[in-house]
């Protein structure tokens, strides 16, 4: 496999004159083909408020990342974890990152569905991070998740990395919503499927939650494979509010 690649998309047009809509629809095209990351190690930081959160929403990203990127570093968080759910999420984390040069796993035990209401500890801890590792690439939450936890984890990382590439990845649920990501990764059916192998034998206390099923990673994997312009079937997508080009 070649280096990675990640291609954006605009989110929308903005008010413009047809000249102006002309002219943009010329940049678009042209700028359709992917942004490559540089081919050298990287230091990533991935960020989940729950067990699994980190998985679905960009595990098979860091699969394909740690695979194209060899010596690359990652420092995984995941800040509600007790019991069984602690132990699946270690014992996950250190299955997805077998291709990390060095890993470092945090779980924190701050109480599920409650982090807003511990928002000075919480913060307390997101002020250590930047002390911890000086990220290339980010994943965190989706800024307009509607799960309180899952928002205010997105909010503490933009507050904390304020020079750094920041992407946030999405999560199905019940409350619907999934919204039109504007970065995309595509995924080979191999990493795909590793993903979803990964996620379902990985996570057996969550199995018997209706959503928590193969075809619910599938489906997302595919939509966001028909919507990504290179030609995998697979594909995620993340929201990336502000990329820098040098
Ligand atoms: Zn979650």
């Amino acid at each position: 496999m070649g280096s990675v690649e990640a291609t954006i998309r605009e989110k929308r047009l903005p008010l413009l004159t047809i000249r102006d809509l002309l002219f943009t629809a010329l940049i678009l095209v042209k700028t359709s083909p992917p942004i490559q990351l540089a081919r050298r190690p990287l230091n990533i930081l991935c960020i989940g408020a729950h067990a699994d959160d980190i998985e679905i929403g960009c595990g098979g990203t860091i699969l394909r990342l740690l695979e194209t990127h060899p010596g690359s570093r990652v420092v995984w968080v995941v800040l509600t974890t007790r019991g069984d759910r602690k132990k699946e999420a270690m014992k996950s984390a250190a299955v997805f990152l077998r291709g990390a040069a060095s890993t470092k796993l945090v779980t924190k035990s701050f109480r599920e569905s409650y982090l807003p209401y511990q928002g000075k500890e919480v913060k307390e801890y997101f002020d250590t991070l930047p002390h911890v590792i000086d990220p290339d690439l980010i994943f965190t939450h989706y800024r307009h998740d509607f799960h309180q936890d899952h928002r205010v984890v997105c909010e503490l990382t933009w507050n904390t990395f304020r020079n750094h590439q920041i992407l946030e990845y999405e999560i199905p649920k019940y409350d619907g919503d999934l919204g039109q990501p504007n970065l995309y990764m595509p995924l080979t059916d191999e990493v795909s499927r590793e993903k979803v192998r990964l996620l379902m034998e990985g996570f057996s206390t969550q199995r018997s939650k209706r959503w928590f099923t193969e075809d619910t990673f599938y489906g997302l994997l595919r939509i966001r494979g028909i919507e990504s312009p290179k030609s995998t079937k697979y594909a995620e997508a993340f929201y990336a509010r502000k990329v820098v080009l040098e």
